[in-house]
């Protein structure tokens, strides 16, 4: 049972209980906050045991880091990866590569960690420099290996309800939902966002759950109408606090995907989602903030993924993985 924690209109946290939540129809006064840093910190936990008792069988999860080029923001994303696989007890195998790097030069790379038995999965950090050809990368990745789930194979097998690996950040989403909605056969669900990494993925793994789905992009008509209907939203549209408060059915679980950098107003930047929260948390029934929500949950689901490709290799498609 997640901690919950109830928030008043001005913002503070002020109980925190283990009651289920309970939803009802009425306009809500406040929120069930959704704590991603919570949750990820328990995957983690999960993980890192999982990890531990592989090792008297000799495995070790083998992670593979490829970061091309100087880009601070997946300096820092591909620092916090490698830390928490060490954490989690998972091998990593950093290669920082400079942003002149060839295509071939960098699938010749891929080939070689394909080919390590040592390697079980392999990131290439995203965005890549202009000039190299990214698909042509990421599908040489072999699709066992894919821990992002970003390889054609995966996003396949998923969309056939097969066996696949998922992508990190809506499965990170999907565990925060069941978080505080156990059943969620024919709720109505709204994706907003239609992209291979958040959009698509999502909206399959929520119709695996007997979800009603309904995918909105920007050519969509009458957003609001369609967030008025939604009892599960996730926003993955990358504007700012754009799916306003005032849409949110009432009740709604509220997943929050956007990572958006805004000027605070005093010239210092500052991090929100898509979705208004100081508005949307009086009508939501549960939601995820930004920071603190889904963003940790990535990571955690990169280390479950890494961990279950070295279960599959070692042991067989059929072995036990760790599940969500
Ligand atoms: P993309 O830019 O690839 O996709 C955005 C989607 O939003 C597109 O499908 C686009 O529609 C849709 N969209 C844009 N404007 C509107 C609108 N006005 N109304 C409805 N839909 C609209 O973004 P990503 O999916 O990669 O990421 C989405 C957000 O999630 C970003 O803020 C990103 O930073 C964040 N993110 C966070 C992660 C995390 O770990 N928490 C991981 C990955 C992403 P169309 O297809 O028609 O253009």
């Amino acid at each position: 049972m997640v901690e919950s924690a109830s928030q008043n209109l001005r913002g503070r946290i002020t109980i925190a209980t283990s009651q289920p939540i309970v939803f009802c129809k009425d306009i809500h006064l406040s929120a069930h906050i959704i704590d991603g840093r919570a949750a990820a910190e328990r995957l983690r936990r999960r993980v890192a045991e999982h990890t531990a008792g592989l090792k008297p069988q000799g495995l070790i999860p083998g992670l593979a880091v490829v970061l091309v080029g100087e880009d601070p923001a997946s300096q820092i994303y591909v620092g916090s990866k490698t830390r928490q696989a060490t954490e989690a007890g998972i091998r990593h195998f950093d290669h920082r590569l400079p942003a002149t790097t060839s295509t071939a030069e960098l699938i010749a790379l891929v080939r070689n960690l394909n080919a390590n038995p040592e390697v079980h999965g392999i990131l290439v950090q995203l965005p890549l420099p202009a000039g190299v050809d990214s698909a042509a990368v990421l599908a040489t990745i072999d699709p066992e290996k894919d821990v992002d789930g970003f390889h054609a194979m995966n996003a396949g097998r998923l969309a056939l309800g097969e066996p696949a690996t998922v992508p990190c950040t809506p499965l990170g989403c999907l565990i925060l939902i069941r978080e505080v909605m156990s059943d969620m056969a024919g709720k109505r669900a709204l994706v907003i966002g239609r992209s291979n990494i958040v959009g698509k993925p999502m909206a399959q793994l929520l119709l695996q759950n007997d979800c009603t789905v309904t995918i909105a992009h920007s050519k969509t008509r009458d957003l609001p109408a369609l967030c008025a209907e939604a009892e599960i939203l996730v926003a993955a549209v990358g504007r700012p606090r754009s799916i306003e408060g005032g849409w949110i059915r009432p009740g709604a679980v509220v997943i929050d995907v956007g990572i958006n950098r805004i000027d605070d107003g005093s010239g210092k930047s500052k991090v929100v989602g898509d979705v208004d929260y100081a508005t949307a948390v009086t009508r939501a029934g549960a939601i995820t903030p930004v920071p603190g929500g889904v963003g940790p949950m990535t990571i955690a689901c990169l280390l479950l993924n890494t961990v279950n490709a070295a279960i599959r290799q070692r042991l067989g498609t059929n072995a036990e993985t760790l599940r969500i």
